[in-house]
């Protein structure tokens, strides 16, 4: 295990900038996931943090060591690092047993130690049994999952996942996340997770590292960045998020389509208010704070439902979360009322 402090990085290919003054600090057994729109630099970051790319300028450390700077300092195998990348790239040659062993020290390890090492990893990924099997014999999601066993079979300071689960079906996907994280927990292991799936890097993570244009817009816990996001992206890169018209007056109060004002409003700032559907709430009786609007249309998912509402009052549409069972139906007239924090973004 180790801790990772990373400064001022800078990667570009070319004359593009990919990762820009980056800057990210992981104490030792910190999970990180690593969230952000296709493109914006994720992979890259993995590859410089595992030495295969070199950056322009700026510092990373493992613990006290400084292991990459502008001239590459330590060799990518040197730097204790299991890396799955995007495509699980395996040996094609090598049987899967072999696959897994591959990193594992022929010096150090007896055969009967890697054999017991490679069936524990086969255990973990659910794969007992497939030991002799050829890479172009299992599926892609299976292809994954040695690559996974792989990475962790050398029990290295710190893993690199690159969007791991991605081709699993979301039962597998939830297992095996749920397996590795606490094999990574338990081994005390710092580890970078970059995944496109919010819930993945809410449920998984210690801190959620969310990225743009090769930057970091924010990072903190899930609670955190869920909760108290910097801007209106940000909140919407976490999870589902109303962005609304609001007005914020000089009393304090804040005014948006579902936060009627009564009373005279004096001049305010004009900006957007975040709401997550989960905080608004629906009800048959108007109360005095909450505004009426109808039910247009109902997706249900079994545990909850969004529910679209149309407000009377502005035509607009907003998603309102509601846990199942549902008591409404398309065309129910309902009173919508928010309880929750105001996050509220002054425009620029
Ligand atoms: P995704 O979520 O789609 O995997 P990402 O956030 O991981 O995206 P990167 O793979 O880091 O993004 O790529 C960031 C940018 O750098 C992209 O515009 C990509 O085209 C560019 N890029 C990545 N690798 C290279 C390379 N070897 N040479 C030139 N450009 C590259």
């Amino acid at each position: 295990m180790t801790s990772l402090d990373i400064a001022h990085l800078e990667v570009s290919f070319g004359s593009k900038k990919v990762i820009d003054d980056l800057s990210l600090s992981l104490k030792e057994g910190e999970i990180a996931a690593l969230l952000g729109p296709s493109g914006c630099g994720k992979t890259t970051l993995l590859r410089a943090i595992a030495g295969l790319i070199q950056p322009n300028s700026g510092t990373i450390r493992f613990g006290a060591q400084l292991v990459g700077l502008s001239s590459v300092v330590l060799p990518p195998h040197r730097r204790g690092i299991g890396y799955v990348p995007q495509q699980g790239a395996l040996f094609p040659h090598l049987s899967v047993a072999k696959n897994i062993a591959f990193g594992l020290d022929k010096k150090s390890h007896s055969k009967a130690e890697i054999e017991k090492i490679v069936s524990e990893m086969l255990e973990l990924i659910s794969m007992t049994g497939f030991e002799e099997s050829q890479p172009s014999e299992i599926s892609g999601g299976q292809q994954t999952r040695v690559a996974l066993a792989r990475a962790l079979a050398v029990k290295p300071k710190m893993v690199l996942l690159d969007e791991p689960f991605s081709a699993l079906d979301a039962q597998l996907r939830g297992e095996l996340r749920s397996d590795v994280v606490s094999l990574l927990r338990a081994a005390g292991t710092t580890a970078i997770l970059v995944t496109h799936d919010r819930e993945e890097a809410l449920v998984s993570a210690d801190r959620v590292v969310l990225m743009r244009d090769g930057k970091i817009a924010q990072h903190g816990t899930p609670e955190e960045v869920y909760e108290h996001p910097v801007s209106p992206t940000v909140a919407m890169s976490t999870g589902d998020a109303l962005v609304l018209a609001g007005v914020r007056y000089a009393d304090g109060r804040t005014s948006s389509a579902v936060h009627p004002l009564t009373g005279e409003a004096l001049s305010g700032e004009i900006g957007e208010v975040v709401i997550r559907p989960e905080e608004l709430h629906l009800s048959t009786t108007a109360s005095s704070n909450s505004v009426e609007g109808t039910v247009v249309k109902i997706d249900y998912y079994g545990h909850d439902a969004m529910l679209e509402v149309k407000l009377q009052k502005n035509s607009q549409s907003i998603n309102v979360r509601i846990a199942a069972p549902v008591d409404f139906v398309v065309g129910s007239v309902v009173h919508v009322q928010h309880s929750g924090p105001i996050r509220f973004f002054a425009k620029n």
